[in-house]
């Protein structure tokens, strides 16, 4: 298989005034094309960093990082931009979808701002993925008249417009019950199934780890264990 991220001795430090906050220290881990893991570990231990890290938000400061086998260590802002707006898709905490636009044109706007797709394709692909994350019924809708739930299902599908090779997802389902955390990981899982999308996220929550194929396991920065299953990532 694959690798689609290769991190090497990955470092992020942060520099406040006279203090340096070592927010990632000297990972390597490896994560294969289609996978599905997740980065754990408690509040503070680097998880959103290594996401920013792995989705070109953020650059590191030490280290070496390929992505899609694409050296992204040496991409400056608008390079990254570009990579991300074809490469990659977010799923943030907060769902961010914008307040003005309604369920469809969330979903259509990477399409939109970042790929400048002629509007027939935009129309097919948007329906496509409506239906792909039960929301076709909700599309003329604003974000304020949604549930959660029903909000991370348009930003999962936002997400996946694209048809991106990797997705990332920081703590996806920190503002959702079980229940409802449970059925986006499982579209997410769906969607993983059906496109071979390889979905990163970050949880804190220990019955959400339980749905990884792998999980990274983080303390102040380090990656302290990786736990691997038949069909992991590594070799
Ligand atoms: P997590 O997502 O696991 O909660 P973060 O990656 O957000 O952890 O943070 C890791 C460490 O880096 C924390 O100590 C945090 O305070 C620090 N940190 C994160 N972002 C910044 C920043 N932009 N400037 C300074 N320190 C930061
Ligand atoms: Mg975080």
């Amino acid at each position: 298989m694959m690798s689609l991220v290769v991190a090497r001795e990955l470092s992020k430090t942060y520099k406040m005034g006279d203090v340096e906050v070592d927010a990632v220290k000297n990972a390597n881990f490896e994560i294969g094309e289609g996978a599905f893991v997740a980065f754990v570990g408690p509040s503070g231990s680097g998880k959103t960093t290594v996401l920013n890290l792995i989705g070109c938000l953020d650059k590191p400061t030490g280290g070496g990082l390929e992505v899609t086998g694409f050296d992204v260590t040496r991409l400056d802002r608008f390079q990254a931009a570009r990579f991300r707006g074809t490469n990659i898709g977010f799923v943030f905490q907060n769902f961010n979808l914008i307040p003005v636009l309604t369920v469809a044109e969330n979903i259509e706007y990477p399409l939109l701002m970042v790929q400048n797709r002629p509007a027939k394709e935009r129309v097919t692909r948007v329906n496509a993925l409506l239906e792909a994350v039960g929301m076709e019924d909700q599309k003329a809708k604003l974000p304020d008249q949604l549930s959660g739930g029903q909000k991370q299902r348009v930003a999962v599908a936002r997400a996946l417009v694209t048809n991106p090779k990797l997705v990332l997802a920081d703590e996806p389902t920190a503002n959702l019950d079980h229940k409802t955390a449970h059925s986006i990981l499982g579209l997410m899982k769906k969607m993983r199934r059906e496109m071979n999308t390889t979905f990163i996220f970050s949880t804190h929550d220990p019955r959400i780890m339980a749905e990884a194929e792998v999980l990274f396991t983080l303390e102040d920065g380090r990656l302290i264990t990786h736990a691997t299953e038949e069909g992991g990532t590594n070799d």
